[in-house]
């Protein structure tokens, strides 16, 4: 899934600072189930930006909404009946999710209520790793599961001067990995 994180509150009401009603659209998908922008995060964070205005002596309307998807057409469409209404949207999706959400809604302004972060897994509640960087040239059957690309990211990393693969019953991926990572050749022992 799609790993994500909300923007901090500041800088949401930055964001909607011109307008006094919005949709607040959440998504039934990955942000749901890494509690960024499902049914509870929106009616969270709908509260807090009301109240947040209240206390600028401003009024705010929000149409709060989470959609079984914000990345598929059909699920947008009911969005339609009451969009016109509100001036601008804040979709609490991923980023393709928000992407879709403006290209369908071109009269108004789609503002990003989170950030998105990566392709992951939840390792157990409340965390999620990165797996994948969406390469487009799956390997894994050659690599005993293990993503090359991930390997070769980690090498960028500051500080990060060696991986330690764990190849049980895989031992024969072990070469693929490292020739694949651009470990190859062994450096010198000093
Ligand atoms: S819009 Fe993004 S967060 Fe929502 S289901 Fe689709 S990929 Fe997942
Ligand atoms: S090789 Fe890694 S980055 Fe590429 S698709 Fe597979 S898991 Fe994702």
């Amino acid at each position: 899934m799609i790993i994500a994180e909300g923007k901090p509150i500041k800088e949401i009401l930055a964001m909607i600072d011109g307008y006094d009603k919005i949709i607040v659209a959440g998504c039934k998908g990955c942000v749901t189930v890494c509690s960024a922008g499902g049914e509870k995060e929106v009616s969270i964070l709908s509260s807090a930006l009301r109240l947040a205005r209240q206390t600028q002596g401003r009024s705010l309307e929000i149409k709060e909404v989470t959609l079984e998807r914000q990345c598929d057409t059909e699920y947008l469409e009911p969005m339609r009946e009451y969009a016109d209404q509100y001036p601008a949207i804040l979709s609490l999706a991923c980023g393709a999710g928000i992407q879709f959400v403006a290209e369908k809604f071109r009269k108004h302004p789609v503002l990003p209520g989170v950030n998105t972060q990566f392709i992951g897994v939840t390792e157990e509640q409340g965390v999620w790793t990165e797996r994948c960087q969406s390469c487009g040239n799956c390997m894994l059957d050659r690599t005993g599961g293990i993503c090359v690309e991930q390997i070769q990211r980690l090498r960028k990393i500051e500080g990060v001067h060696g991986i330690h693969l764990m190849a049980i019953e895989w031992e024969d991926a072990v070469h693929t990995i490292v020739e694949r990572a651009g470990l190859l050749p062994r450096p010198e022992a000093k």
